[in-house]
């Protein structure tokens, strides 16, 4: 006898992030009523002081053959763009041996064919967002610049967007002298900046504004957002009448539902293992800050070698972003790794009056060794996850939420979804 898919009408989402407020959306687009609850609020997690790069042609898994080189050569320097406290942990020294074996060029192809297929639907995600009435505009990136103090360092990105493009993506850029790149922006000066590389095709949001007018049209939808509920525990109930699945908060409240959404970033992995994910989502934490634009290149600018962004949040204000911790997401923010991420960038900007900055910020990343999201359903077929993003969660979030709803609703998962099964 074949059983008939019953799609869920109802769905409780835990957390209330990029990850979480894409996948309650595309669920409305469906007609399942959502609850989406947050142990603070909307974006209280990475999707507050993050980057917001919508850039296909960067969106490659973690772990790199050139991660490694330095991260071994730098990583418990404090001032390192990559850091890992001496004291580490068993499970986190576990994360790190795992996240080891996958920087070779075989494993970055096999995580990055999984990436791309997604990479190329990206875009088209946020375009329907914009169509389905969210407010908040994504903005084209141009130019988008990635900058160098000398040809060399450059090398290693050209082979990246080119291992990228035979991926299979369509990747456009070209090569600037650093003069080329100083008449694009004029803040990257010849004599610190002797080459880039600008990347055509790609787009950047302000992460906040845009989190907040996401979470705007879940309401306007009639989806409800529930602040300062803290899930502390996940049920399956079963199918059939009576049946869904129950979260209980911290101070002892339970909601129900017909199907969960685990999308709480780097917090997964204590609700999602009882539902058999052992994919460790271990926090990789980085850093943020506000600055005036003056000194500050005000298009989208990546000082790769250095690992730190700087995006325009609007005309007035450039965030300055960087660095990856991999540390506990809720222990206090350490301000060396901000004094790392100005001192990376201090000599190529030497304009900027860094003391002038505001709206300093640390957010965990939700990496895992893999390179992967993790997205689909659990040993439960009530209990989803949509998480795991990485450092591209804003980038590949929308096409996430779209991909897993429909799979919940449909009770078929889309093929690219294979490899990024919670389960693996
Ligand atoms: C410095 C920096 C720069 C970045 N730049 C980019 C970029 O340019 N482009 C890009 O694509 N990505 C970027 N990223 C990565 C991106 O920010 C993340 O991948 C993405 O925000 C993850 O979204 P999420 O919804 O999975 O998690 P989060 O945004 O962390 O959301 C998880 C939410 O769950 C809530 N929560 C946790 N536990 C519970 C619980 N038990 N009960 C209820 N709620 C809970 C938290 O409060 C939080 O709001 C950057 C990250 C950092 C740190």
């Amino acid at each position: 006898m074949s059983h008939q898919y019953t799609a869920p009408r109802s769905a409780l989402i835990v957390g209330a992030g990029m990850a979480g407020l894409a996948t309650a959306w595309y669920l409305q687009e469906a007609g399942v009523e959502v609850t989406v609850v947050d142990r603070k609020g909307v974006a209280a997690g990475a999707s507050w002081g993050n980057a917001g790069w919508l850039t296909p042609s960067l969106t490659v898994p973690l772990a790199e053959p050139s991660a490694l080189r330095l991260g071994l050569r730098t990583m418990f320097s404090p001032s390192s763009p990559l850091y890992i406290p001496p004291r580490a942990d068993a499970r986190l020294a576990q994360f790190l041996l795992a996240l080891t074996r996958r920087c070779t060029h075989r494993q970055w192809q096999v995580a990055m064919a999984a990436l791309s297929v997604l990479n190329r639907g990206v875009l088209a995600a946020y375009d329907e967002l914009a169509e389905g009435g969210v407010a908040e505009p994504t903005r084209a990136s141009d130019p988008c610049l990635l900058a160098f103090t000398d040809e060399a360092a450059r090398r290693p990105m050209v082979e990246e967007l080119e291992a990228v493009r035979a991926a299979g993506q369509d990747v456009a850029y070209e090569l600037l002298t650093g003069e080329q790149a100083a008449c694009l922006e004029p803040t990257l000066r010849p004599d610190r900046i002797a080459a880039a590389v600008r990347l055509h095709g790609q787009r950047y949001l302000n992460p906040v504004a845009y989190t907040t007018s996401l979470a705007d049209a879940v309401r306007e939808r009639g989806g409800k957002i529930v602040a300062d509920l803290e899930a502390v525990n996940v049920r399956d109930l079963g199918g059939g009448p009576g049946g869904g699945v129950a979260v209980r908060g911290a101070e002892g409240q339970e909601l129900r539902a017909d199907a969960a959404v685990l999308a709480n970033g780097a917090w997964l992995g204590r609700l999602a293992a009882p539902f058999g994910v052992r994919t460790r989502v271990q926090s990789g934490r980085g850093y943020s800050f506000t600055m005036p634009a003056a000194g500050l290149p005000t298009t989208p600018t990546y000082f790769a070698a250095q690992r730190v962004v700087c995006t325009p949040l609007d005309a007035e204000r450039v965030r300055v972003a960087g660095m990856m911790e991999f540390t506990a997401p809720d222990r206090p923010a350490d301000p060396r790794r901000v004094q790392a991420v100005i001192e990376a960038v201090r000599p190529l900007l030497p304009d900027a009056d860094f003391g002038r900055r505001t709206e300093e910020w640390a957010g965990p990343r939700p990496c895992t060794a893999d390179g992967l999201p993790l997205i689909g359903r659990t040993v439960s077929p009530r209990v989803h996850v949509c998480g795991g993003h990485g450092m591209w969660g804003i980038a590949l979030g929308p096409l996430s939420g779209k991909l897993l709803a429909d799979g919940m609703v449909s009770g078929r998962y889309a093929p690219e979804l294979a490899a990024l099964h919670p389960l693996r």
